[in-house]
């Protein structure tokens, strides 16, 4: 198993860290309070060819290895987790269109998008099914040689912002996962309407929206066979669950870093509080923690990069990262005692951040599930 990063990749991580560390940084606090998308990040990252890095250099992307994929999501994170976010759901929409789509919508939606002229969503999630979304009940009909489209779909990230919304519904009659279709819904045709943004706890500048579907999607808006979608949506995941675990190492390496320089600086009864052994086996636990995250994410990638499914690899890369960011940011405030729960600091943006990976692209007791499904079919 070999976790290295190629040359390009390297350089185009190593560029979107000291633009993180710099700019998005500096602007994460007023993304944070005002809870605006962070429109000025995506379209700078999307000069450097962030938006695209996913994506094949055929369809205008940078065709970045797994790895590369997951140096840039970090590296996003260290700067502002939001817009990570908010670039991941991109990630999940043109991952579908690679995974179930053909040459011409490829063609058609890709290069833009990886340009970052038009933004993606996904919609799986409604108000009734998250950890199960077979339990979904949005329908597909046919209509005019198309399709109609009509339900709701919840927690949808991008949801107002996106110029396509690769939207998952029910075509036909079989229960569960079977007869689950996706779709390319573009959002300038009309039929799609979204809520006011949800008030959430972290990564606010993310946002996310209730949309009411019914519009009418022409045929050459399916992805894949219809009634074969489910199989896509889980495909998906897949490579959006090693992006999360690489936001969970973003976050533990940032918060981490804070807390080592705290400890070399403030002082309590005459000692800087690093002096303590206390405070020192908290960032020994911390940076255990944030390097057996870094090699679960880095073997998802490596599964990944080897093509066949990841599944299990990733599971365990979302679940363990995802709960290490959890302990780290929560570590890294209390080191910094009274000055960690204020805003003056991102110490406390960091906890409500990284709460949400716990959370979305399924939850870490679904993540358990996963890898307990995978041991017993072994
Ligand atoms: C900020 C944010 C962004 C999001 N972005 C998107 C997006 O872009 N697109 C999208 O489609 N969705 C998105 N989601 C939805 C997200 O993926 C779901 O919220 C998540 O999958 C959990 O579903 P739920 O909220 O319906 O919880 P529920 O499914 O109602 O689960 C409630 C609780 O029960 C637990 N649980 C459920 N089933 C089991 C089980 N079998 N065994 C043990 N425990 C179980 C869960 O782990 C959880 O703790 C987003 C959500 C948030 C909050």
């Amino acid at each position: 198993m070999e976790f290295e990063i190629a040359p390009d990749d390297a350089a185009l991580a190593g560029e979107v860290r000291r633009y993180a560390r710099k700019v998005m940084a500096a602007r994460a606090a007023r993304i944070d309070e005002s809870g605006a998308f962070p429109g000025d990040n995506v379209r700078e990252l999307a000069a450097m060819g962030v938006l695209g890095v996913n994506i094949p250099s055929e369809y205008g992307g940078v065709g970045a290895s797994p790895f590369g994929i997951a140096g840039v999501m970090e590296a996003m994170t260290i700067g502002c987790a939001a817009t990570a976010a908010a670039v991941g759901a991109h990630y999940l929409a043109t991952d579908a269109v690679l995974i179930g789509g053909n040459d011409e919508q490829k063609r058609r939606l890709l290069p833009r998008a990886a340009r970052g002229e038009i933004l993606g969503a996904y919609a799986l999630t409604e108000p009734r099914s998250g950890s199960d979304p077979a339990g979904m009940l949005t329908r597909a009909t046919l209509e005019g040689g198309g399709f109609r489209i009509r339900g709701t779909k919840h927690f949808i990230t991008n949801g107002a912002e996106a110029d396509f919304i690769v939207t998952f519904a029910r075509s036909g009659n079989e229960p569960g996962s079977k007869g689950v279709s996706a779709f390319i819904v573009e959002t300038a045709a009309g039929g799609v309407s979204a809520s006011a943004p949800e008030p959430v706890m972290g990564i606010r500048g993310s946002r996310i929206y209730e949309l009411a579907f019914d519009c009418l999607v022409p045929e050459t808006n399916l992805l894949g066979e219809l009634g074969r979608g489910f199989k896509i949506a889980m495909a998906v995941l897949d490579r959006g669950r090693v992006d999360v675990a690489a936001m969970g190492v973003g976050l533990g390496e940032v918060a981490l870093d804070a807390a080592i320089a705290w400890s070399k600086e403030r002082a309590a009864f005459s000692h800087k509080i690093g002096e303590y052994q206390g405070i020192q086996w908290m960032l020994a636990d911390m940076a255990v923690s944030l390097e057996a995250a870094r090699l679960l994410t880095s073997k998802a990638a490596w599964a990944r990069g080897k093509g066949g499914r990841f599944t299990k690899e990733a599971a365990m890369a979302k679940l363990f990262a995802s709960e290490a960011a959890g302990k780290i940011t929560d570590l890294a405030l209390q080191i910094h005692g009274g000055f960690g729960y204020t805003r003056g600091l991102p110490l406390e943006r960091y906890v409500r951040d990284a709460r949400i990976l716990r959370i979305f692209e399924g939850s870490s007791e679904i993540q358990r599930n996963v890898i307990a499904r995978h041991l017993l079919a072994d």
